[in-house]
């Protein structure tokens, strides 16, 4: 098998959260495997710094601030994205929330919305966008959804944050039927991993440690570990897979 099954060159990527965390590695992971990498984030100084860190491995990335739950800013991000750097060809709908962790009868119903307007609806207004643009271009594409080992279990204390990935993992299947065999679209299913939205975790000792007992791994991923996986689900390598949940866990759905 070839490493160049593994390359990205030629392809231009939009990838949402791209700022920090998961979505920072995948962007410099892909800018490494020779994309041009768009992150797409709300606040400038982080989305300045993943461009920077792109550029210092002498890859090319340029970043767009956009709130991914307003969709005409998504529609105008694909219009720009196409016009400075032509057919983009792969999606990863990365960015999250997660500010909820508490009892379920106290989940008000606005933080409910919020979660799912980030999570599900976010991640479908940047679909949308992106098959449309396939299919005016008339190529193939890829969208990788970053989804959760919560999309697949059940999460107490975190019911809005699990629906939301539990509906984009919906999504994922239902869009990999429906954009065969033009646009392959595959979920990742990450388990706990340390960046900025698990912190309120890991500060909390009870919950911490509760936690950690059902990793068999016995520790959180760094985002280094998880974005090899989308490297290999968005390049050639992953040709073959569509409407795929692939799991990144430390082994927490096994147990
Ligand atoms: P971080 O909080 O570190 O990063 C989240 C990213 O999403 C940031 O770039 C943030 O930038 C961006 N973002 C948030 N809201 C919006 C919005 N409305 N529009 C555009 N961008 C937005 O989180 P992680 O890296 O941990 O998480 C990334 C993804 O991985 C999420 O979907 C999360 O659910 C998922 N995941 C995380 C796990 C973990 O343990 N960390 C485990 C499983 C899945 P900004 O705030 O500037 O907009």
């Amino acid at each position: 098998m070839s490493s160049d099954m593994f390359s990205l060159t030629d392809s231009t990527a939009i990838i949402t959260g791209g700022s920090r965390g998961i979505g920072e590695a995948i962007a410099i992971a892909f800018g490494r495997a020779g994309a041009t990498v768009i992150p797409v984030a709300r606040s400038k100084n982080q989305l300045e710094d993943t461009v920077s860190k792109i550029e210092s491995i002498d890859g090319t990335g340029a970043y767009f601030q956009v709130d991914v739950t307003e969709q005409s800013a998504v529609e105008t991000l694909f219009n720009d994205v196409q016009a400075e750097f032509g057919t983009i060809d792969i999606l990863v709908n990365n960015a999250g929330i997660n500010p909820y962790f508490g009892s379920s009868e106290n989940l008000d119903i606005a933080t409910m919305e919020d979660i799912l307007a980030v999570n599900l609806t976010g991640a479908f207004h940047c679909s949308r966008e992106f098959g449309q643009h396939i299919f005016n271009v008339d190529e193939t594409g890829v969208i990788l959804n970053v989804a959760s080992v919560g999309g697949l279990r059940g999460m107490p204390y975190q019911t809005a944050y699990s629906a939301s990935k539990h509906g984009l993992i919906g999504m994922t299947k239902s869009l990999a039927v429906e954009w065969a065999p033009d646009i392959r679209v595959n979920a990742l299913a990450p388990g706990y991993v340390d960046t900025q939205l698990t912190k309120p975790i890991q500060e909390n000792e009870s919950i911490y440690s509760t936690i950690i007992d059902q990793i068999p791994v016995d520790r959180f991923a760094d985002p280094d570990e998880i974005a090899p996986a989308a490297v290999y689900l968005c390049s050639d390598a992953g040709r073959y897979i569509t409407g795929e949940v692939h799991v990144v866990d430390g082994g927490i759905a096994a147990n």
